[in-house]
């Protein structure tokens, strides 16, 4: 074999597996193939002026290469169980936890020494959600930010890149089972290897579909979450964010006893477009460095689908949605929550008198022409009910990007070592539909590392 294991997508999960098989025996062969570029020529072509909005970059440097869709992300490592992902259902809670907190030890001697970890525990604001009808969920976050995030994972490339062969521009096409090993088939080279972690991501996820296919490793269809991202004025989440950082908050709708969540929270944030396989959808970060920081917090309200008979494609059902608010705004739409509830849509001239200001140049537009209503009650039921914890949410100057929508991966068949059926064919990370966030999916890469050197 030419090499020892040969690891497809240099998103978190591929590169903390390759940190950790390099680490623990240095004689390993390990290549990481992925089809975007190395980090240091990784740039998004919207400058805000000549090119303002998707263009759809194949590949797109903000969700491939090396440090995959977490590269230009807020950096936010949550350790919990609670969400992102289900990573403890394979491997077991404890051991979970701990590679999370192992991942973090990671983080903090390569650049992330002196990044705050936040905490819910003896927080008031438990109590304050409750007796408003609102869960906090348990966590403790460390928040690198989108820039100390960029030094940890330039640290760690130049600590692998004399022991493990990183190859960029390179999409793999196809992984075929031979005696003792894998042949993995690149645009550019065909490569044989004895262990292969596949660990692409979202953007992987249809090839992902077509590997399980070719090689009948089973699969389960996910859900997917359908929402917005609020933008309104820091100061009135200051008392949840200076304390949490990140708060996820559940609510039980009223109406139609619908769960509405809060996700991935950007104190000081900036709201951001993000192109999944050509649908332009919403997404925000934060920087930890304050000169960079904005007077606006932002944060998503998402509800969860999960169709499974006879329709069964969650994820085309959360890509039709946002193809027709492509259709309708170009790309984002951008509306006030005062429009909203008046049933009309925003214009120019209403954003640009609005108080918030807005972080993101997007279309204004009617995002009930978008969302179903059913999803569109519960978003507006659950602004009101954070309104009681945070007086000011459902100001008429809140400002509503849509559409967010969260894809998450079908669900790859894997045992308790994260293998499929094939002995030696791990798939791990958001492209396996195990994890859906950086902490889990890097603490999945280490978990096979581990099994490997095990083994
Ligand atoms: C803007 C943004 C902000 C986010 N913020 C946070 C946050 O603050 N906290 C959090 O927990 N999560 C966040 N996330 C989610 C987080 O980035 C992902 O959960 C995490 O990156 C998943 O890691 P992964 O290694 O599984 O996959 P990815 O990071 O998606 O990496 C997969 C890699 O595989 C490559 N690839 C795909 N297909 C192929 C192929 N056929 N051949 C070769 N290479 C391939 C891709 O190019 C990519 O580089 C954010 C995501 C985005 C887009």
């Amino acid at each position: 074999m030419k090499y020892d294991v040969i690891i497809v997508g240099a998103g978190p999960g591929g590169i903390y597996s390759a940190y950790e098989l390099v680490k623990g025996n240095k004689d390993l062969k390990v290549a990481v193939i992925d089809m975007g570029n190395s980090l240091e020529k990784r740039k998004c072509p919207i400058d805000g002026k000549h090119i303002k909005t998707c263009i759809g970059c194949k590949p797109c440097s903000i969700m491939s290469g090396f440090g995959g869709a977490g590269a230009f992300s807020d950096g936010k490592y949550n350790i919990t169980n609670d969400f992102g992902g289900t990573l403890c259902e394979y491997i077991g809670k404890e051991e979970a936890i701990s590679l999370m907190e192992y991942v973090d030890h990671i983080n903090m001697t390569h650049g992330g020494e002196g990044t705050k970890l936040y905490s819910t525990a003896g927080s008031d604001i438990t109590r304050l959600c409750m007796i408003n009808k609102l869960k906090l969920m348990n966590a403790s976050v460390r928040h690198l930010g989108t820039d100390i995030n960029f030094v940890v994972l330039e640290n760690l490339y130049n600590e692998m890149k004399d022991k493990v062969e990183f190859r960029f521009l390179e999409p793999v096409q196809k992984i075929e089972i031979i005696d003792g090993g894998f042949k993995v088939i690149t645009s550019k080279d065909s490569l044989e290897c004895e262990k292969c972690i596949v660990s692409v991501g979202r953007s992987g996820s249809k090839w992902v579909e077509e590997v399980c296919k070719d090689l009948d490793i089973d699969t389960l269809s996910n859900r997917v979450d359908i929402g917005v991202r609020v933008e309104l004025p820091a100061r009135i989440f200051a008392h949840l964010t200076d304390t949490l950082y990140e708060s996820k908050i559940v609510y039980r709708t009223e109406k139609f006893e619908d769960n509405v969540r809060t996700f991935c929270m950007n104190p000081y944030g900036i709201v951001v477009n993000e192109n999944t396989n050509g649908i332009v959808t919403v997404n925000g970060h934060s920087f930890e460095d304050p000169a960079q920081r904005t007077e606006n917090t932002n944060f998503a309200l998402l509800v969860s689908k999960h169709f499974t008979e006879p329709f069964k494609d969650s994820n085309g059902y959360g890509e039709g949605i946002a193809r027709l608010s492509n259709m309708l705004g170009g790309g984002v739409i951008v509306q006030r929550f005062g429009d909203l509830i008046r049933g009309r849509r925003s214009n120019h001239k209403r954003i640009e008198e609005c108080f918030t200001r807005p972080t993101l140049q997007a279309e204004p537009g009617d995002l009930s022409l978008v969302l179903p209503k059913r999803i569109l009650d519960g978003i507006i039921e659950m602004i009101y009910a954070l309104d009681r914890i945070a007086p000011g949410t459902a100001n008429d100057d809140t400002l509503l990007y849509g559409v967010e929508v969260k894809f998450y991966n079908m669900q790859v068949k894997v045992d308790n070592h994260l293998e499929t059926k094939y002995k030696g064919l791990y798939m791990i990370g958001d492209g396996s539909g195990v994890t859906h966030s950086l902490s889990h999916a890097s603490a999945s890469g280490v978990f096979v590392a581990r099994d490997i050197l095990n083994n």
